[in-house]
């Protein structure tokens, strides 16, 4: 089994880690801010747990080692000019959108709509480097030239997919899951729901033409708006995925062993998934042991120092029926304080 080097240090590279223990599946996350190279040997595989990173001498060389899968999806994914721009190519639907030039003026903008989302191209994420502008507001005078414009969308709901393609071309998924953001932040997912299965075939033959074109290996995420039933793609993850952390309960493999099996070259098949799981992202605070009397709960905790807002950890949800996930969710939202409930409230009304 080749050794899996990882960029980024973060939760997605601890988790991964997690996943390769059972099979003894070394897996190495590098910090790549730091200047020290380390010692890599001819056939570890290189793979990333974020899209862009510090040209240090380390990344440079993790880079440059010929067992670095994505080069190019990483590269056309981080900058969301060359991603929407591959979206259109693709002819996979997505919110109208336009580049922001540096002579661009409200004019331009008007063509998009009345209401827009302008985000920076790069290095953005947890909704940071995004603002919202509307005819009538004055010209952008800041980041001209660094951001695209997109057309704010009245969506009903938040969904993603996430999936994997092996090095032979096979792709497998995960049902749908759906998202509630806030302020641009994941707070809670929803896995297993069937109502989303009518989209299912269209989100799967999107992300599959995204995967062969970039010849991917590994799982890859796309998050998606549903509006009036119909889906718009508002970005890719070439990783594992926050949305697809309640894989860890409620499927067989999980989004990181899966993305082990890809880029490993192990065999590959649709993860089984049963009942239905809730996620819900510990966003600056802490957790408590008494969660642990709640049937069907675990704990994720990444170890990082809480400050406010950060994602320190997360808490899976998994019973086998909706009666059974509901008994515990609420069971779980009696423990907490009544301003940290909104996210499980939201889950208990969606699973109804
Ligand atoms: P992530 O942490 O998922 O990488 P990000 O900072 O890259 O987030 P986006 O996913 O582009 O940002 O946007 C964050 C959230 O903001 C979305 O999940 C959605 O709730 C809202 N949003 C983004 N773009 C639009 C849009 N065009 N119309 C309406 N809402 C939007
Ligand atoms: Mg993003
Ligand atoms: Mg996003």
């Amino acid at each position: 089994l080749p050794r899996i080097a990882i960029i980024g240090n973060g939760q997605l590279g601890r988790m991964l880690r997690q996943a390769g223990a059972p099979m003894g599946i070394e897996v190495l996350p590098c910090d790549p801010n730091l200047d020290a190279p380390i010692e890599l040997k001819p056939d570890d595989v290189i793979t990333v747990e974020q899209e862009l990173w510090p040209d240090t001498a380390r990344t440079r060389q993790l880079t440059a080692h010929p067992g670095f899968v994505n080069a190019r999806a990483t590269q056309v994914i981080r900058d969301r000019l060359s991603e929407k721009s591959l979206l259109d190519h693709l002819k996979v639907g997505t919110a109208p959108w336009c580049n922001v030039t540096p002579d661009h003026t409200t004019e331009h903008l008007a063509l998009v709509g009345d209401k827009l989302v302008i985000k920076r191209r790069q290095g953005g994420y947890d909704g940071r480097g995004q603002w919202r502008w509307q005819q009538g507001e004055p010209a952008l005078d800041e980041w001209l030239g660094e951001c695209i414009a997109e057309k704010m969308i009245p969506f009903d709901e938040e969904v993603s997919l996430v999936g994997a393609r092996g090095h032979d071309g096979k792709c497998v998924f995960y049902p749908l899951t759906l998202n509630l953001h806030q302020q641009g932040i994941l707070h809670a997912s929803v896995g297993g729901l069937k109502r989303l299965q009518s989209l299912q075939a269209t989100a799967e033959e999107w992300l599959t033409r995204i995967m062969v074109e970039l010849d991917y290996v590994g799982v890859m995420a796309m998050e998606c708006f549903v509006v009036d039933g119909t889906l718009l793609v508002n970005e890719l993850a070439p990783r594992v995925h926050n949305s697809g952390h309640w894989t860890q309960a409620g499927a067989n493999p999980s989004q990181f062993q899966l993305h082990l099996r890809a880029v490993a070259d192990l065999p590959l098949f649709t993860p089984a998934v049963d009942g239905l799981s809730v996620m819900w992202n510990l966003l600056g605070r802490d957790w408590s042991t008494d969660w642990l009397s709640v049937p069907g709960c675990d704990v994720h905790w990444y170890e990082k120092e809480i400050r406010p807002g950060r994602k320190v950890g997360h808490v899976n949800l998994h019973r086998a029926s909706v009666d059974d996930l509901q008994t515990s969710i609420n069971q779980l939202a009696t423990l907490l304080p009544e301003d940290d409930r909104s996210p499980l409230l939201w889950a208990l009304q969606e699973i109804q």
